[in-house]
């Protein structure tokens, strides 16, 4: 898929999803129990509507044509449920890619989470997105009101010029997440923002702290750690993105 940095996230989602999403069912190359949070029963999906230059799922994500493995939402329900059933796990999450790249998607996920919340009512499902489609389309909010559904927005930069350089996206779009925070407050859903700390100062930090303040966003910033695979590493080193 040709890709010149930076690009229009919703050009590039909608494409995405073209590949990604078929009759309901979406490409997915993994089921695990996972070490985070404590154990989580996690699908591994592909395709993203930004390239962070950190993404552990960079080249699947790069370049999702190359897969051709799709699950509907009772596939991936049942495949997380078997999971966390033998592993006595009570979360349940998406990763590797962004959840909601558009409508089709959002549906798919919609289904998973109704089948979760169905079989195991008490569980918690952490959605983990980088917020851009839900700040563009923030009258598809209330679509994701679940008891037990919570989501943790990943941001990429402080300002536009550093969510340009690591997400690869056009720095205009950086507002979007915070608009998704916004809205998913103002709606009572839990939500909070995550950043990764190895890539931004201390006063970048609170640079991005103040912001947030000005959004009316209340919720703790989570700061990520970076996982330095190899060509994590060198993938930075190309793209110009520095650890502070
Ligand atoms: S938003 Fe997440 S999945 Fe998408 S490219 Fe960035 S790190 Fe990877």
């Amino acid at each position: 898929m040709n890709l010149n940095f930076p690009f229009d996230p919703l050009e590039r989602a909608e494409k995405v999803e073209r590949l990604v999403m078929k009759d309901g069912k979406r490409l997915y190359y993994r089921f695990r129990a996972a070490p985070y949070y404590g154990g989580i029963a996690t699908a591994d999906a592909i395709g993203c509507s930004f390239l962070c230059a950190y993404c552990w799922n960079y080249f699947r994500n790069l370049n999702p044509a190359r897969f051709n493995k799709f699950y509907s939402p009772q596939q991936v329900a049942s495949n997380l449920l078997n999971i966390a059933r033998k592993r006595s796990f009570n979360l349940f999450r998406i990763t590797g890619s962004e959840p909601i790249l558009g409508e089709a998607s959002l549906e798919h996920l919609i289904e998973v989470l109704k089948i979760i919340f169905q079989e195991k009512p008490h569980s918690v499902f952490i959605l983990e997105t980088n917020g851009f489609f839900l700040g563009y389309r923030v009258d598809l909010i209330k679509k994701l009101i679940f008891k037990n559904l919570w989501i943790r927005i990943s941001l990429k930069g402080v300002d536009e010029n550093s969510f340009e350089l690591v997400a690869g996206a056009r720095g205009e779009f950086f507002q979007y997440p915070l608009i998704a925070l916004k809205e998913l407050e103002q709606q009572g859903m839990k939500a909070w923002p995550a950043v990764m700390r190895d890539l931004f100062t201390d006063e970048e930090i609170d640079q991005l702290g103040k912001l947030l303040g000005e959004y009316g966003i209340g919720a703790r910033l989570e700061e990520e750690i970076l996982e330095e695979y190899p060509f994590v590493t060198e993938n930075m080193k190309k793209r110009n993105v520095k650890i502070k």
